[in-house]
């Protein structure tokens, strides 16, 4: 079987292991997958967010061992001549989310999220793409060549009508809103030279789609922050020789997440172009948006993009990682107010990446920064947006289910707290169905600088 991404980290798994139980067919990727032993760990009732498929629905086709059964099944020729199109796998697996929530609490960590994208590839191969999926894949790339698209997520969501078309003929729910894109877009200013250089502070500010259209004072106050502590902030743009080189750079995860894989992989390299050069003069990469930031640490190890990706992902961090770190290293020079009278905490939402590439406890040495600001972590569990997933009609109720696991709860236990939250799709997952208005972290410190 030929792979869409490289399995080779998986080349010595299960090896001389007689109970690996590793399928017939699918090589080295059919090794990722056997690296679940069937505990059923997956499919008990436990804290955390693995697997929310499973935790709403009880079934156990759904949760990341189901999925491995399945797919073993597949690989193994139980299912035919086409086995990624069977119709009991492809529901599975269509319901798993791509939150890695597997990926950190599974005992033998599985990556489900990843093989999904492979699983997507292969199906794609065989039956084409669905014109949805081609939209959600392609709509970083779009707003940049049509701004006026801008415009249609706001018409959409004030009639009823286009609602309705829309569900009947893009299968978007008609009942859940969609992210309406802001109307100026980031625009990185033209940098600042100082001899801070000399001194090692130099860091470039990877900006993601959604903080670029969507939210763009998120990297404003990114910026404002970053260059309040004394780093000389700069900005990656694609290369001169790059495919499409005018166009912003883009992590490619909306492809990703599509199994779209020659796309994204497209994007990457870009990407990688784009940063390396800064990476090789010792710069750190800085980004905002969890799952677009660790693509560069995680899938893009999986696309074959060779040693140049594998030193960018060494030197990428998250916003509040690379706080945490400089914090530690007693290099962050940051002085902090507080804000205002000691209220009830504020709550914090970890999005699932971020919990599953432990970054939330960089969170909360940055949140202990601010004097007096009390606040509580919610307990994990996604949010059940997980990027489109939530608009998809089929998914909209599932989504409402999970988000009713412990985050919306909080939420209502604490109806005047002030919400963190550094995931695009969960501020909207929240905005949406709790309306309660989410900061990111870069805007609260922000807020909190002295
Ligand atoms: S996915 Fe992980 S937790 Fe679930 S059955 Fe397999 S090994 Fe056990
Ligand atoms: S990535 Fe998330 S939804 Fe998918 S199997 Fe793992 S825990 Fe479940």
């Amino acid at each position: 079987m030929k792979t869409f991404l490289d399995w080779s980290a998986y080349k010595d798994s299960g090896m001389g292991d007689a109970y690996a139980d590793i399928p017939k067919t699918g090589g080295d990727f059919a090794k990722a997958v056997a690296v679940c032993i069937n505990s059923r760990q997956c499919e008990r009732e436990a804290k955390g967010v693995m697997c929310p498929s499973f935790r709403v629905s009880q079934n156990t086709n759904y949760s990341t061992g189901g999925r491995v059964r399945l797919l073993k099944a597949a690989l193994n020729g139980e299912m035919g001549d086409l086995p990624f199109t069977d119709p009991k796998l492809a529901e599975a697996m269509d319901l798993c989310l791509g939150c890695k929530g597997c990926k950190r609490e599974c005992e033998n960590k599985v990556d489900m999220a990843l093989i999904k994208m492979e699983y997507l590839a292969q199906r794609q191969a065989k039956t084409g793409i669905s014109l949805r999926s081609r939209i959600l894949a392609n709509f970083p790339v779009w707003l940049h060549r049509y701004p006026w698209l801008k415009s249609l997520p706001k018409l959409r969501n004030r009639s009823g009508l286009l609602a309705k078309l829309g569900e009947k003929f893009l299968d978007v729910s008609a009942r859940r809103q969609l992210p309406e894109p802001a109307s100026d877009t980031f625009s990185p200013p033209a940098p600042l030279l100082t001899d801070l250089a000399a001194q090692g502070k130099e860091v470039v500010l990877f900006i993601d789609t959604f903080s670029r259209h969507f939210e763009p004072e998120i990297p404003e106050a990114a910026l404002y922050v970053l260059t309040a502590a004394g780093y000389q902030v700069s900005f990656a743009e694609a290369t001169k020789n790059s495919a499409d080189a005018s166009r912003p750079l883009c992590c490619g995860r909306t492809f990703l997440a599509q199994g779209l894989i020659d796309e994204a992989r497209a994007e990457a390299q870009r990407v990688v172009d784009a940063l390396l050069p800064h990476v090789e003069a010792g710069r750190t990469i800085i980004g905002l948006e969890p799952s677009c930031l660790l693509s560069l640490r995680d899938e893009y190890l999986s696309l074959g993009l060779g040693e140049a990706a594998v030193k960018i992902s060494q030197h990428a961090f998250l916003f509040e990682e690379f706080l945490a770190r400089e914090h530690t290293a007693k290099r962050l020079n940051l002085s902090f107010r507080t804000l205002g009278p000691k209220t009830i905490p504020a709550l914090i939402h970890g999005h699932c990446h971020q919990n599953a590439l432990g970054a939330m406890k960089s969170m909360r040495k940055i949140l202990k920064l601010i004097p007096q600001f009390e606040f509580e972590i919610i307990e994990p569990s996604c949010c059940g947006m997980a990027g489109s997933f939530g608009i998809e009609a089929e998914h909209a109720e599932l989504s409402l289910d999970m988000a009713n696991q412990t985050l919306l709860p909080a939420l209502q236990a604490a109806p005047e707290a002030q919400v963190i939250s550094n995931g695009f799709s969960c501020r909207h997952q929240i905005r949406e169905t709790a309306q309660r208005q989410p900061k990111h972290l870069a805007v609260l410190l922000r807020e909190a600088l002295d």
